[in-house]
């Protein structure tokens, strides 16, 4: 029964008929491993850089600048046009933005857009956060977003984010980061004394108005003073930024882990960092058009914020912001903007919506089904649709577009595989593919495996990474 390459009959035909994924290092050659490697050296420094979705911007801003990229509202207040091969971005209120590369073709062809959001789960200050207690000085918090309480907690964390004083002036604010810095940190039960804790359910076992930020312990030197410790920080943070205390009621404030990326595993093949939800596909994104060239489609990154409490307010995906942009593009390419323009391009423009999916995690496989979910070093994750109890409330790819990518990944060697968000009644979730399939674009979630998601310390793998940033770029230029 020997056939070609000592293979078999029934091994030839195994091979033709039967749905496989591989292991992407395994069918990487040594120099794309390495540059897999490279990549995510870039990755984690800009992690490093950007644990919020503002810093994400502002730091995005500076690169795509340094990558010829111009601010479309200068263009606009300049009365200059739009022309083939121009790079424009926008920052939206200093937490979201999006970039485009204008194409050859008329904008009502359609665009091609890779979306990823920049906000990741965190602990933010409350308005009128800061109180004394047993001679310390703590930091009321409200939880941002879907995060496991005890995770938070004595761990070193640091406080990012922006004060906007009386007179109007904004004051940045980062304290936990530089080697020097002190850092913060929420206290928990020593287990010595954690016996009704421990029978509590998880989550109730640490609640939301318990995780109060230490802050600081010693106290101002005048006996006349009541509230000495909080006097006593109050005037460092006055001396230092020049705040007062009724500032924080109109700052954002956000608590986040102290460390840095790290490679994880022995052979250095994982990510392990705090927010890589969504900034792993964001950078990614990012990557991929900041180095295009002359494309024909016009390409589209839009990095949202507020996803993670539903991508609501007029820096999330829901908004209007994305509408305006493209509203923008078609006005400033074309002779007279109307509405039907707008509307066209949106109807015929492809998206992926660039998100993290859970990969199976050895420890907790039961919530997974296996045949339909995705692993950490498999490549591309195509997720078709998401949502709760029977797809409510999720997108649903048409199977037309999912195809179309099949072919295009398959043709140019991109790894890709296909899974869902848990087990059918498990959970379940959605991302900011509906907010654009809403306009009449078709998307589908397409991003990268991940461990421990929405935890301080979250694990990718370097080559999926790498892998979902090559596929983003040829999605830009052949989709
Ligand atoms: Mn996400
Ligand atoms: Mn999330």
């Amino acid at each position: 029964m020997e056939t070609v390459d000592n293979k078999t009959e029934g091994q030839l035909l195994e091979e033709k008929l039967i749905y496989t994924t591989k292991n992407a290092w395994e069918k990487s050659k040594e120099d794309e491993k390495k540059e897999a490697f490279q990549f995510c050296e870039g990755y984690k420094s800009f992690l490093d850089r950007a644990k919020t979705e503002r810093e994400f911007a502002e730091e995005a801003e500076k690169i795509a600048i340094t990558n010829g990229y111009k601010s479309l509202d200068e263009i606009i207040e300049t009365n200059q046009r739009l022309v083939p091969g121009m790079k424009v971005y926008r920052v939206n209120r200093g937490k979201s933005m999006i970039l485009a590369v204008i194409g050859s073709n008329p904008l009502e062809l359609g665009v091609n857009i890779t979306g990823a959001h920049i906000d990741s789960p965190r602990i933010d200050l409350k308005q009128n956060p800061l109180y004394e207690d047993t001679g310390l000085v703590l930091l009321k918090t409200h939880y941002y977003g879907g995060i496991k309480k005890y995770q938070w907690v004595a761990i070193p964390l640091a406080l990012h984010g922006v004060v906007i004083k009386s007179n109007g002036d904004k004051v940045n604010i980062k304290i936990g980061e530089d080697e020097g810095d002190p850092v913060f940190t929420i206290s928990d039960l020593l287990p010595h004394l954690a016996q009704d804790q421990m029978q509590k359910k998880m989550s109730d076992a640490i609640t939301g108005e318990g995780l109060n930020l230490l802050f600081g312990s010693i106290p101002y030197d005048d006996e006349k003073v009541k509230r000495k410790v909080k006097l006593n920080v109050l005037n460092l943070l006055s001396q230092k930024y020049g705040i007062v205390e009724e500032d924080f009621v109109s700052a954002e404030l956000e608590i986040v882990p102290a460390f840095k990326a790290k490679d994880v595993g022995l052979d250095r093949g994982l990510v392990g960092a705090y927010g890589q939800d969504d900034r792993v596909c964001a950078y990614a994104a990012l990557k991929a058009i900041l180095e295009l060239q002359n494309v024909q489609k016009t390409s589209i990154c839009v990095l949202t914020d507020k996803e993670e409490i539903g991508s609501v307010g007029n820096t999330g995906a829901e908004s209007v912001l994305f509408e305006n942009f493209v509203a923008d593009l078609c006005d400033l390419s074309s002779e007279k903007y109307t509405d039907i323009m707008l509307r066209r391009c949106l109807n015929n423009s492809k998206m992926l919506s660039a998100d993290v999916n859970p990969g199976v995690d050895p420890n907790y496989e039961g919530v997974q089904d296996k045949r339909n979910a995705s692993f950490l070093g498999k490549g591309l994750v195509m997720q078709k649709y998401t949502g709760v109890r029977g797809k409510v409330g999720g997108s649903d790819a048409n199977a037309e577009f999912v195809g179309e990518l099949r072919k295009l990944f398959n043709e140019h060697g991109i790894l890709w595989q296909s899974a869902e968000l848990g087990k059918v009644d498990q959970g379940g979730g959605g991302t900011i593919a509906l907010y654009l399939a809403n306009m009449g674009v078709e998307v589908i979630d397409c991003g990268v495996a991940i461990l421990s998601m929405h935890s301080p310390f979250e694990v990718t793998s370097k080559i999926d990474i790498f892998i979902s940033y090559k596929a983003y770029k040829l999605f830009y230029e052949h989709a």
